[in-house]
């Protein structure tokens, strides 16, 4: 393998005039490709990452909208990797606000010297494996050709947007703008805004729209389960006490179900342990638990979680809560999920959310019972009425966790697609490689815990085991590494297996977590549910047994 600078190749008529190539080309520059630069440099491979945004930071870039915010604590949502790192950045909040988490990128990018590595503005379009030299070809949307022995794919879960069919949206005057697509300059103070849904992106930005506009109308397809989230300005002597023990904090988070030690401060719902059966509780138990727990009411039964009769009860008790919050009762009882159990999508945490809506410039359109027929010149035509606006806003979702890899044409050495084979519900060997597709690695990809558990560490700890693999690969003159289909099959069983019996494949559930929300696309339970503990050591008895389930050559 070289560890060379990139190579010039002059191709003879002239026109194009460079093929260059490194060892590991990186796709995205988020938390995952920019520590992907600095783990394969460390190691001593030459990399280049290729990043279609502006600047670095990939969620936290693109999603600047009003109230955008992490729901991990700040002191665990942030990089393991450099103890110095750790000491030096200082969070101010529990719950760190976009803006923080892209100055903590930024400062990490220039702290590390990868911007040297990283080229913006550049979107990889198309890659094709060549089985003979063991080297993928890599075109970008600049005409660019590259090559390189490995590719890593760094282009996050979250990070394709769905933009709607709404019938005349084009017809549109006004502004259309996607919350994961906020431009840094928009004003929208005064301005009569409709906002479409209201998962979590939606429900952070709520709150903070009501503030600044003349109206919000705040068009709802299904109501979500949201908490408060308690956030708070960061406690000094809780920083500096999980700065002491950051290794042990780091620790536990490998070995804990959600990638969260728990020392991160900010209890989030300050519930117990769930302990007792909502089936066996009498009315005034109830009631004294939403007494003292108000919307985390529903959170402290041990069989919610598995038994759709105790969930249906604790989900009555958090439309009761919601009763309780909002003031108009024909609004409250819209903003009352029905239909789906608890714990069936991702949990949302808010800022005021339910509180936005006792606002007299704030009106929720049901559109179960108003849905909305077309977007005009000047609005929005419902069933009922025209809603006059200025900007609309989208909070619409994600093509989640397979969407980056199917929009780029990737060809293994035969010539087949991936994409077809995502289509089809593929599911990487433990969300890191697909079998077919050899020396190409996916970075919290389908059939890893990615999405269900804090995601840095579990971004972190892809990273250090491809470039581990990387490592063995070299150190053995080895020059390709691939899944194979039985183990990646075995794998995919047990994604499967691990979910059955949650609210997360219930009958009801449709998220986008199964892919729900594409038209067409196949309801597999994309991520794993096992626990990240279980999951990193299962990827050790992978490197333990030689790599068991993968064939090297
Ligand atoms: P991303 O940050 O998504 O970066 C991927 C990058 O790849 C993007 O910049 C994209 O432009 C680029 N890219 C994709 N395809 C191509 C291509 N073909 N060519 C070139 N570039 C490409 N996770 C949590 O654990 N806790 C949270 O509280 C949390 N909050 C979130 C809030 C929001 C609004 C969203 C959208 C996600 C949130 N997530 C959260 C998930 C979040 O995506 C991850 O935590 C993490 O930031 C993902 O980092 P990444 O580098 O893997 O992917
Ligand atoms: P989402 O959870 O998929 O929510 C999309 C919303 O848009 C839903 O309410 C959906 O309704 C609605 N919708 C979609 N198409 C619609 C249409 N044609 N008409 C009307 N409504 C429509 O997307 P998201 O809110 O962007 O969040 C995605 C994920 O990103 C989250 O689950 C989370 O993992 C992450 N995230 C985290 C945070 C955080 O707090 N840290 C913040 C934002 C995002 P239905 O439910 O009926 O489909």
């Amino acid at each position: 393998m070289d560890d060379n600078q990139s190579r010039t190749a002059v191709i003879e008529d002239g026109r194009t005039p460079s093929t260059r190539t490194v060892d590991v080309l990186v796709v995205g520059a988020g938390f995952a490709g920019l520590y992907a630069v600095y783990k394969f440099r460390q190691l001593g491979f030459t990399v280049r990452a290729f990043e279609a945004g502006e600047a670095i930071g990939g969620t936290w870039y693109w999603n600047r909208y009003p109230g955008a915010r992490c729901d991990v604590p700040s002191l665990e949502y942030s990089y393991s990797f450099s103890p110095e790192l750790e000491q030096e950045w200082e969070w101010s909040e529990f719950f760190p606000a976009q803006d923080e988490i892209e100055r903590y990128l930024n400062y990490v990018a220039d702290r590390f010297d990868l911007r040297r590595d990283v080229q913006l503005c550049t979107t990889v379009v198309g890659m094709s494996f060549d089985e003979c030299a063991k080297t993928w070809h890599v075109d970008t949307d600049l005409d660019d050709k590259w090559e390189a022995r490995f590719v890593v794919m760094a282009t996050g879960c979250l990070s394709v947007p769905v933009v709607p069919k709404l019938e005349g949206m084009s017809s549109f005057e006004g502004k259309v703008i996607q919350t994961s697509r906020w431009p840094s300059d928009v004003d929208l103070d005064g301005a009569r805004i409709a906002l479409v849904g209201t998962g979590s992106s939606g429900v952070q930005i709520t709150p903070e729209l009501a503030q600044i506009a003349k109206h919000l109308y705040v068009f709802q397809r299904s109501a979500a389960f949201s908490w408060p989230s308690k956030n708070a300005p960061m406690d000094p002597a809780i920083q500096a006490a999980v700065k002491q023990q950051y290794r042990d904090v780091r620790l536990a988070q490998r070995s804990s179900p959600g990638g969260v030690s728990g020392f991160g401060g900010v209890p989030i719902l300050d519930v117990p342990r769930p302990d007792k059966r909502i089936l066996a509780a009498s009315e005034n138990e109830l009631l004294d638990a939403l007494d003292e727990y108000g919307f985390g009411a529903c959170r402290v039964w041990d069989d919610v979680a598995s038994d759709p009769q105790a969930n249906e009860r604790a989900v009555e008790l958090y439309r009761q809560m919601v009763h309780r919050v909002v003031t108009n009762t024909d609004t409250a009882e819209s903003l009352s999920p029905r239909g789906y159990p608890i714990g069936c999508k991702r949990p949302v945490l808010d800022n005021g959310y339910f509180q936005a809506f006792n606002r007299d410039n704030v009106t929720l359109i049901d559109l179960r019972l108003e849905p909305i027929e077309r977007v005009t010149k000047a609005g929005i035509q419902t069933s009922a009425r025209h809603i006059e606006i200025d900007v609309l806003v989208l909070a619409t979702g994600f093509d989640a966790m397979t969407g980056a890899l199917t929009r780029v044409d990737i060809r293994g050495p035969n010539g087949q697609k991936l994409r077809d084979e995502l289509r089809e519900g593929c599911i990487a060997l433990l969300g890191l490689q697909f079998s077919g597709y050899p020396n190409l690695f996916t970075i919290t990809g389908p059939g890893s815990p990615s999405v269900l558990s804090n995601m840095v560490p579990g971004i972190e700890h892809h990273i250090e085991w491809i470039s581990e693999c990387l490592v063995y690969l070299r150190e053995r003159g080895l020059k390709s590494i691939e899944s194979t289909a039985t183990a990646q099959n075995e794998w995919a069983e047990e994604v499967q297996r691990a979910a059955i019996g949650t609210m997360y494949v219930a009958d009801t559930c449709n998220s986008w977590y199964l892919g729900a929300n594409i038209p067409g696309k196949k309801r597999v339970f994309l991520p794993y549910i096992g626990g990240f503990g279980r999951y990193v050591t299962v990827c050790q008895e992978v490197v333990d047994g030689g790599y068991a389930g993968f064939r090297t050559s």
